[in-house]
């Protein structure tokens, strides 16, 4: 395959921008490898600068649901363009997709737009401390919330205890509030309950994971979570910056059936486009400034390009056909490739829910972070290379999620099928 622009273009980016990228995990580091300059996309297909064609299972990175250049999202950017870009006051499409998120989103009453996922999470940390009026945090290794102080933690030597920082530059006394513990294990977070009575502000979790390829909360976890919060009085944050609109169409609360009080949203919603946002039930959010004491504002905050991108996506997704051919298409693939790993006798895990697909490449169930183990990275950064020569462009870490868009059909999902019959067969 030949790489002559990518290549000449990321020696040049490497002495403009740190490791030559504006996100790390875009370089190639974890797999090896450089990565490919992309010049355009177009449906379920992107194009580097060689003009070398992949079938995409990023979405760049999630929100392109709807495949790359999505006509009726481009259409409504080029019209609002006409009449400016920001304005930094109240505008009419900031109301339009507000509505459009609280009539999907069951637990959302009113919401407040930012411009990422991080800004949402970091956002709604704040807000659940500052309605609680307590201080402690916790989360679960392996779930990403953006890259705000305060999740840049993990959780040291002993369990329940406070966190130590994960990159440097962060100050221990931001993590000190922090907890991390282990995904799908409820008796942790009991425990840390009862140790941190009435001192625990909330309780932050992806509800379906994406950050560590997708693992599905056990029911006795995400309700556990739920009760405890309840009981405790702290409050229950589902970070749906990637499973909102992607799981299902009312995001994985309305799948798992579990009701959180606040939800962050970001990727999906703003079409292609910077968007994020926090919502929950209006008791909580009137706590916001103004309206409330907690302080949250943006320069660029609800601007109507963003805004007429998000609605035109989430108009279209309110066709439940949508997610109807979404599921159709990620069972194809799943259960494809579940078949021929089996065939082929290569261990392979694969957790799909709708349009999120994880591949371990493991025989053993993945509950948590500790259970990618370092064969299961190896075995998938090969894989990650053999797709890549075959024209899929598989996310490169294993750590990260599949995306499936409306655009890709049943025959490039046989080729991917076809593929991975030959790798697994020479593995
Ligand atoms: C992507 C992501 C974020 C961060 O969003 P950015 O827009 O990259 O800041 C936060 N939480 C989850 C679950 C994500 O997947």
């Amino acid at each position: 395959m030949k790489k002559t622009e990518s290549d000449k273009l990321f020696k040049e980016a490497k002495t403009l921008m740190p490791g030559g990228v504006n996100s790390p995990v875009r370089s190639f580091k974890a797999v090896g490898g450089i990565p490919h300059f992309i010049a355009r996309g177009n449906g379920p297909f992107i194009f580097d600068e060689d003009n070398n064609k992949f079938i995409d299972f990023t979405c760049s990175w999630g929100p392109l649901i709807l495949g790359h250049n999505n006509k009726l999202v481009k259409d409504s950017i080029k019209e609002v363009l006409e009449f400016g870009t920001s304005f930094g006051t109240p505008t009419r499409r900031e109301n339009l997709l507000a509505k459009l998120i609280i009539d999907s989103v069951k637990s959302i009453e009113k919401v407040r737009f930012v411009n990422s996922g991080t800004e949402a999470t970091m956002s709604a940390v704040r807000l659940a401390r500052g309605y609680t009026n307590k201080d402690l945090i916790i989360k679960f290794e392996g779930c990403y919330h953006g890259h705000a102080d305060i999740f840049l933690s993990n959780a040291g030597s002993g369990l329940a205890t406070f966190d130590q920082p994960t990159s440097p530059g962060v100050p221990q006394s931001v993590v000190d509030s922090t907890i991390t513990l282990d995904y799908n294990n409820i008796n942790q977070v009991e425990d840390t309950f009862k140790k941190y009575k009435d001192k625990i502000a909330a309780v932050i979790i992806e509800p379906i994971t994406g950050n560590m390829s997708v693992i599905k909360p056990k029911n006795d976890f995400i309700f556990g979570l739920r009760s405890l919060c309840t009981e405790n009085k702290a409050l229950l944050i589902f970070d749906e910056v990637m499973t909102g609109y992607r799981v299902s169409h009312g995001g994985a609360q309305e799948y798992l059936k579990v009701e959180p009080d606040i939800t962050t949203l970001g990727k999906v919603i703003g079409g292609g486009l910077p968007v994020g946002a926090y919502g929950g039930k209006n008791e909580i959010m009137s706590h916001v400034s103004p309206e409330g004491p907690i302080y949250q504002a943006g320069t660029l905050s609800g601007n109507p390009v963003s805004m007429s991108a998000g609605i035109a996506m989430l108009k279209q997704l309110q066709n439940k056909d949508v997610y109807d051919y979404l599921n159709e298409i990620t069972n194809y693939l799943a259960n494809g490739l579940k078949e021929i790993s089996e065939k082929n006798n290569y261990p392979l895990i694969v957790n799909s829910y709708c349009s999120m697909v994880g591949i371990f490449c493991t025989d053993v169930t993945v509950n948590s972070y500790k259970d990618i183990t370092q064969s299961c990275i190896s075995n998938y950064n090969k894989l990650h290379k053999y797709f890549l020569e075959n024209s899929i462009y598989f996310p490169p870490s294993a750590y990260e999620a599949l995306f499936l868009s409306t655009e890709i059909k049943k025959k490039q999902i046989d080729h991917v099928l076809d593929t991975f019959n030959r790798f697994s067969k020479a593995h």
